[in-house]
């Protein structure tokens, strides 16, 4: 049974002015159905077909080949499009508090998130996580990066390719990035971090059946 691809949560429109109809259209549906489409081609006919897209992500890791770049990238740009929300939504006093006493307020966390993003070299993503001592992080991780493999809940992500942004902003990584935390949607990392145990795939089990994520 192929992958299937995710729905967009809104429209091709709706994260406009900050995202153009022209960059969502290309961004879902030419990239990230692309890489649905790869990692079908790759796993036709292979047990990996029959297996959750989590599990197929972790056990081919290690190896940091095809399959984990198109599953990787496939789950990342699911947990992206969920990340936004053309409903502008503010974090509540339970991720204020959080924000608070990790980073020092708000504020430092969105600079912390910019710079981490500014200053990821080349392509890649940059993670909110949540650590296995409920600490908050923020991580940037290049490529295909994936926090799940390395036993971290995502709570949210940005994706800096330049695919995802060059369109309406040429070089100006800094302003997409500055425009992405207008959109980003708290709601969704709040729901994470309260539930995120579902992420904590165990890393040993060969093989399980496909299974609805967030
Ligand atoms: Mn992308």
């Amino acid at each position: 049974m192929p992958f299937k691809v995710m729905e967009l949560p809104y429209t091709t429109d709706a994260l406009e002015p900050f995202l153009s109809k022209e960059t969502l259209e290309f961004h879902y549906g030419k990239h990230y159905k692309n890489y649905v489409a790869t990692l079908n081609k790759l796993t036709k006919g292979s047990r990996l077909e029959q297996m959750a897209l989590e599990a197929v992500i972790l056990e081919n890791a290690h190896q940091d080949n095809a399959i984990f770049h198109n599953a990787a990238q496939a789950w990342n740009h699911e947990f992206l499009w969920k990340s936004m929300s053309p409903e502008k939504n503010k974090p509540t006093s339970t991720i204020l508090s959080i924000l608070q006493s990790q980073f020092g307020s708000r504020r430092e966390f969105e600079d912390r998130f910019l710079a981490a993003a500014t200053d990821l070299f080349g392509s890649g993503w940059v993670w909110v996580v949540k650590e296995s001592d409920g600490s908050v992080s923020i991580e940037a991780l290049s490529n295909a990066g994936s926090p799940i493999t390395r036993g971290k809940v995502p709570l949210l992500v940005c994706d800096v390719w330049e695919h995802a942004y060059y369109l309406d902003y040429q070089n100006d990584r800094f302003q997409y990035l500055k425009n992405f935390l207008q959109v980003l949607d708290w709601n969704f990392l709040e729901l994470n971090y309260t539930s995120g145990n579902r992420f904590m795939v165990n890393r040993f089990r060969e093989s399980f059946q496909k299974s609805q994520y967030i």
